[in-house]
């Protein structure tokens, strides 16, 4: 089976600085992928050189199992990018650019794109630059699913959505990915949307991947528990390689473990403790967790210092 996306020994620098250092990367065909990672990390980047928009300096990639050259009109009709805002031409009125658009892509569902322009109430007769944020993203959005790619790369797509547009879109997308084996790659700070849609994930830290797996083994890559020690916490517990951080008051802890809980738990145990408790960790917990241990942490802003 190809890959849709495989990436080997990728490099990009801008002026000198790098933001992707040997990345290696492949997106299984028809699976929907949640790239995420703090600002700056290079998802951005990533998406543009899976699009052929930048060049890296170092690597290969492959695109719908197929090398990406320069020069590829038609692998260029199979992938769509879309990214949130106004990146659209703003002296279009909306019809104009469907219109365009329909001519751009081979596989154009005008039936599809009409259809989802009146289920989102975009009006076609307004000029682009005076569509509100959220109804250029919804634009951007009608187009890349008519367009019927076999890959969809999408940049924060939802920035700028309403709760509800944002529910029926992103429930498209998955439908879309289901019905017609699209692969998707959702690259979002909005972390609750990618638990909701995607299978896989892949975790940037300044240009290095620092997690990738299956959605399930991500979220039980780390865990957290809540820990009861009467007396003093032994010193060894802190130290345990495995465990990523220890928020405590007084007696009672936070325990945050990477890898297999198990261990842990009868490590405290010995240690004394008259409680160990499992609590629940969402995809965004877990992302924190893992920055955390990477070092990436922020210390809260003191409003004075600000004077
Ligand atoms: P964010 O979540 O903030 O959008 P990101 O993960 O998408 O960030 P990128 O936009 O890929 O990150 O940027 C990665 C790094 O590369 C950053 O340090 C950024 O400043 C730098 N960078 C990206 N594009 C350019 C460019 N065209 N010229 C110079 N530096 C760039």
């Amino acid at each position: 089976m190809t890959v849709a996306i495989d990436m080997q020994g990728v490099t990009k620098e801008f002026r000198g600085r790098p933001a992707l250092s040997d990345i290696s990367w492949i997106v299984e065909t028809g699976s929907i992928h949640g790239l995420i990672g703090a600002n700056g990390a290079g998802k951005t980047t990533l998406l543009r050189l899976a699009l052929g928009l930048l060049w890296p300096d170092q690597g290969t990639i492959a695109i719908l199992g197929q090398r990406l050259e320069r020069e590829n009109a038609p692998l260029r009709q199979r992938v769509h990018y879309a990214a949130s805002g106004r990146t659209l031409a703003p002296g279009f009125r909306v019809a104009e650019w469907l219109r365009y658009a329909s001519l751009l892509y081979e596989r154009w569902d005008a039936t599809r794109c009409q259809r989802l322009i009146k289920a989102l109430e975009v009006d076609p007769d307004k000029v682009i630059g005076h569509l509100s944020h959220g109804m250029q993203t919804s634009l951007q959005l009608v187009v890349a699913i008519a367009s019927r790619p076999d890959l969809l790369l999408l940049d924060e797509p939802t920035n700028g959505l309403d709760v509800v547009v944002k529910r029926q879109i992103l429930q498209l997308i998955i439908d879309m990915a289901a019905a017609e084996g699209t692969t998707v790659v959702i690259a979002s700070h909005n972390i609750e949307d990618i638990e909701r849609m995607a299978d896989t994930i892949s975790v940037l830290y300044r240009g290095q991947f620092i997690l990738k797996g299956e959605m399930e083994s991500i979220k039980n890559h780390m865990h957290r528990l809540q820990v009861v020690i009467p007396g003093e916490w032994p010193s060894d517990v802190a130290q345990d390689p495995r465990i990523t951080r220890v928020e405590r008051r007084g007696h009672v802890g936070l325990v945050t473990v990477q890898g297999p809980a198990e261990p842990v738990v009868a490590l405290l145990q010995k240690a004394g403790a008259t409680l160990v408790e499992p609590i629940d960790m969402d995809l965004t917990d877990v992302f924190r967790a893992v920055l955390e241990k990477e070092g990436y942490t922020r210390e809260a802003l003191e409003w004075d210092s600000l004077a």
